[in-house]
Order: C-alpha cells, then sequence, then structure tokens
C-alpha cells in the first residue's frame, strides 16, 4: 500500500470537513498539526485512518467505528461543537476560551 504524507491527510481531513460540513482546529497551538500527523502514522502502520487520540487494536473490524471520521464525531459536535480529538467543529464553536476535554462517547467494553 502507498504510503500517505501529510499533504495526502490535510486533503483528506479537509474534504471531510467540507463534506460534513465542519471546520477544522485552527491549529493556533500545533494541534492540527499534530493530529494530521497521528492520522498519518496510523494509516501507514495499521491501513486505515484510526482515531489519533484513541488506541487501535490494529484490526479493521475492531476499530471500524473510531475509523476517522469516527461513529462519535457527530454526535459530540452536536452536543459539544466538537470531536473527541478537537479535530473537527461545528462551523459557528466560539474559540473564545481554552479548548476542554470532553467525555469519551465510545462504550467503555470497545476500549
Ligand atoms: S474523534 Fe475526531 S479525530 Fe478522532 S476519529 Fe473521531 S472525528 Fe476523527
Amino acid at each position: 500500500m502507498k504510503e500517505k504524507t501529510i499533504d495526502d491527510v490535510t486533503k483528506y481531513v479537509k474534504q471531510v470537513a467540507q463534506k460534513r460540513n465542519w471546520i477544522l482546529h485552527p491549529n493556533d497551538d500545533g494541534t492540527l498539526d499534530m493530529l494530521i500527523e497521528g492520522l498519518k502514522d496510523y494509516f501507514n502502520r495499521v491501513g486505515y485512518f484510526n482515531c489519533p487520540c484513541r488506541d487501535s487494536f490494529e484490526d479493521m473490524k475492531s476499530d471500524r467505528d473510531i475509523i476517522c471520521p469516527c461513529d462519535y464525531a457527530q454526535p459530540d459536535i452536536d452536543e459539544f461543537g466538537r470531536c473527541y480529538c478537537a479535530l473537527y467543529f461545528d462551523p459557528n464553536y466560539a474559540f473564545d476560551s481554552e479548548i476542554e476535554m470532553i467525555p469519551e462517547r465510545r462504550p467503555e467494553e470497545k476500549w
């Protein structure tokens, strides 16, 4: 399989954001770069975009719900304005205070 580059992954997350009507982390502190790097590393290791802030079973079937964009992204964006990793945001997110942790929506038995 051809290795993904930072550019490939950047293009991918931009496309996802556009398609889902989300926006990306503003990257004021390098978070976006870090998440893109994480997605790239996972893809090149396990063959799919495992969520960059969650552990992988390195098995697509077990990780299906956390392949980015994960099954939990839309409900988290609806409730908190952002996905668990803070890669994707609601377009109306205020960005006026520090971006805090949100609860893990993935059922514990899947961790
Ligand atoms: S939490 Fe965000 S970055 Fe992680 S898989 Fe879901 S959408 Fe992708």
